[in-house]
């Protein structure tokens, strides 16, 4: 088939008028010929077996029989008629029912004439009744291409108003076959198709809108589902080949004085060997004169910072600056006050610029930062502001990236004449085959080993009828001289009502924690932020042993001598909310605890939450379950799905797919990074027709 016919406009189908055309684009999107050749049935139903009247079974599953109509009545009902035809084959007698349309089937059906139908039964007053059956003449039945798998396209509401049925997609689909010859060009090349015995494409589409067996079903919707990922990870691929090439980056070719220094005399622990890795990877693209776009995904106290702390000082051993920018002000001040103390002894500059930095002090960091006395800058938001002009920025570093929109990292880009060297951080971890789809044009890194010591976080799940013991717990922890953060949900819609539970349990816990054996920390969203800082302050330097707060310490707060984390109604929490707040005790080398609190109401979704957590504390596995529970686009958030919206594939279900695919896409970049190789003249084609599409989305530019 010439490639263009799969553009024609769908209109321009038999059986398919303007009005048809119309919803077709509005409800699904389907705008060509190649739309529809891609929409997919989402199940198949096996239409190989014909039952006879006195064979159907009082269950709902849906029928084929073969018989005729023998009369049509209009019964009368309390609200509005039903059409009721009675059916009849050699065994027996059963009625078709109508509640809407009557003028046109009364019009359309046919007495006395062999019908084949199908659908559901149902069993009603000792006659077995189909309400709007599926029918075909047996006569064209005969005539129709036909298979014994019988596809099922997704419908929507609309759709099934306007009549445009399972079976109008399938004449519609025969229709677009006999039209093009069922002749479609392939899109991949020949050798991939042999290596890895693939259907021609043709066969495959055919197969999957009309499958002769399960067999063919399965090989054809392989193919297909391979040919969907293959393009994505090759886009992606390219993308960043592309990004190598075309944006220059700083090249950091020192390693000076800062650096060395710094990992010979400062630092303050033995790096694990995942750092080493981490912070070598970074060093080599730092190193390479293209510019930098790094993913560091590593769980909650895997030692982020300390890797980009050692980035940061090869920026400055370079004559670069460098910010640090992280989502929320506790956050930042916490990098801000650990960093200074780490690089005490070498004599560079670094400042912290939020939201509540005073304007004479801010004046003076614009100052600085513009005449290059400043090295590092560490802040929240307020470093996207224009204001904030750097002499020569050489390195930004993201922590926490999934807090932050892609225009807010966009805007660092341009922070100098070429773009600064990017390093987005994330404890979130993203299951590997989400992140192959959705950073595929990015570069990762990944700690994946603790610091040595680190005890496993007891995790349990606690009925709040059991709150009095989780309390005398609470108490012996705290006569060991350890801390305690109490967490309450605090999801925007209520957040009114979260707001009073918090301050519920505040006033209990206060009562059963009296002062001044006790004293209780309490953050939360309305404080303002000095009141917030002054709370956190105490717990930090351990004035007080409980902190009552909600999910704003979720994320980076580090206090290792706080052993216990007691989420409330944590079926209200998403795993990986839970993860991470579990991820804010076990920092120091006592036994920690996590205890999740719930009443006994639970839904089966919160009960695989709890035992998940219970079960595991590896935030990649947690990471694939809450994948499982909420699907990608949730994951992600919307903005992110872009790339998630697959015909065909899926991304959860077709992991192996996913990976068999991205590694032959990266093979055929290896051998043809131009793709100007004859053979893949088909790539060349079908990737230049995508990217016109920009159905790729953009992570960061
Ligand atoms: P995250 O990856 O969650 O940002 P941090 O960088 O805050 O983790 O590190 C968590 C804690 O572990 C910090 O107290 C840090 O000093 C400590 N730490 C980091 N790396 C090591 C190491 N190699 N050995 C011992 N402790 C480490
Ligand atoms: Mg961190």
């Amino acid at each position: 088939m010439n490639p263009s016919l799969l553009q024609t406009p769908i209109n321009y189908l038999k059986g398919i008028g303007p009005n048809r055309a119309d919803i077709l684009r509005k409800e699904i999107g389907i705008h060509t010929y190649g739309d529809l050749l891609n929409f997919f049935p989402n199940r198949y139903l096996d239409k190989t077996r014909f039952y006879k009247i006195n064979q159907l079974q009082r269950n709902s599953a849906e029928v084929q029989v073969v018989g005729k109509i023998v009369n049509i009545r209009t019964v009368e009902q309390k609200r509005g008629k039903r059409l009721v035809a009675d059916f009849i084959d050699d065994t027996g007698k059963m009625e078709l029912v109508w509640f809407r349309g009557h003028k046109w089937i009364r019009e359309n059906l046919k007495v006395n004439t062999p019908y084949v139908i199908f659908g559901k039964t149902n069993w009603y007053n000792g006659i077995f009744s189909m309400p709007h059956p599926e029918m075909e003449l047996v006569e064209e039945y005969k005539k129709n291409l036909r298979t014994a798998m019988q596809p099922v396209y997704p419908s929507t509401e609309k759709l099934a108003k306007s009549g445009i049925t399972n079976r109008v997609f399938s004449k519609c689909m025969q229709q677009l076959f006999i039209e093009s010859g069922g002749k479609f060009y392939d899109p991949l090349p020949a050798d991939l198709r042999e290596e890895l015995h693939l259907l021609p494409r043709a066969e495959a589409i055919f197969n999957a809108h009309f499958p002769k067996n399960q067999e063919l079903l399965a090989k054809a919707q392989f193919r297909l589902k391979f040919e969907e990922l293959f393009y994505i990870q090759l886009q992606l691929l390219m993308k960043n080949l592309l990004r190598k090439k075309k944006i220059k980056g700083f090249p950091f070719d020192q390693v000076g004085k800062n650096f060395s220094e710094f990992y010979e005399k400062h630092l303050p622990f033995e790096l694990t060997n995942a750092q080493k890795r981490v912070i070598k990877e970074i060093r080599q693209d730092l190193g390479s004169g293209a510019q930098m776009n790094r993913l560091l995904q590593g769980d909650v106290g895997s030692g982020k910072t300390i890797v980009a702390l050692m980035s940061v000082l090869l920026a400055l051993d370079n004559d670069f600056q460098a910010c640090l920018m992280a989502p929320t002000e506790i956050l930042a001040t916490q990098h801000y006050n650990g960093i200074c103390e780490l690089v005490e002894n070498l004599g560079i500059s670094v400042r912290l610029l939020t939201g509540s930095t005073k304007t004479a002090e801010r004046k003076e960091i614009h100052e600085a930062l513009r005449n290059g006395e400043l090295h590092l800058l560490i802040g929240t938001h307020a470093l996207l502001e224009d204001k904030v002009q750097f002499k020569n920025l050489g390195l930004a570093i993201i922590d926490e990236q999934h807090r932050f929109g892609v225009a807010q990292r966009a805007r660092l880009w341009k922070k100098n004449h070429l773009p600064p060297h990017v390093l987005v951080m994330t404890a979130t971890p993203i299951p590997r085959t989400l992140a192959m789809s959705l950073y595929g044009d990015l570069d990762v890194s990944v700690i994946d080993e603790l610091p040595p010591g680190r005890k496993d976080i007891k995790t349990v799940h606690r009925y709040d009828t059991n709150r009095l013991k989780v309390f005398a717990f609470l108490k012996d922890e705290i006569k060991k001289g350890r801390q305690v953060y109490i967490v309450y949900p605090l999801i925007q819609e209520s957040e009114k009502m979260d707001y009073k539970d918090l301050m519920d349990g505040y006033e209990s816990i206060a009562r059963e924690f009296p002062m001044p054996n006790y004293q209780i920390s309490i953050v939360h969203g309305q404080m303002k932020p000095a009141d917030k800082d002054y709370e956190m302050d105490r717990f930090v330097r351990g004035e007080t042993q409980i902190m009552v707060a909600t999910t704003v310490i979720e994320v980076g707060v580090n206090v290792p001598n706080a052993s216990v984390m007691i989420i409330e109604s944590a079926e209200r929490f998403g795993l990986s909310q839970l993860h991470q707040l579990r991820g804010r005790v076990g920092r120091g080398a006592e036994q920690s605890y996590c205890i999740l609190m719930t009443g006994h109401k639970l839904s089966a979704d919160s009960k695989t939450r709890l035992e998940t957590m219970v079960s595991t504390g590896d935030g990649f596995e947690i990471a694939e379950v809450d994948l499982k529970l909420r699907g990608p686009g949730d994951l992600m958030g919307t903005q992110q799905s872009g790339v998630l919206n697959l015909k065909i594939a899926d991304i959860v279900k077709d992991n192996d797919i996913l990976k068999t695919a991205r590694y032959h896409a990266l093979q055929l970049l290896k051998e043809d990074p131009n793709l100007e190789l004859e053979k893949n003249k088909v790539v060349r084609f079908t990737y230049s027709q995508l990217v016109k599409k920009k159905n790729i989305w953009n992570y960061i530019s």
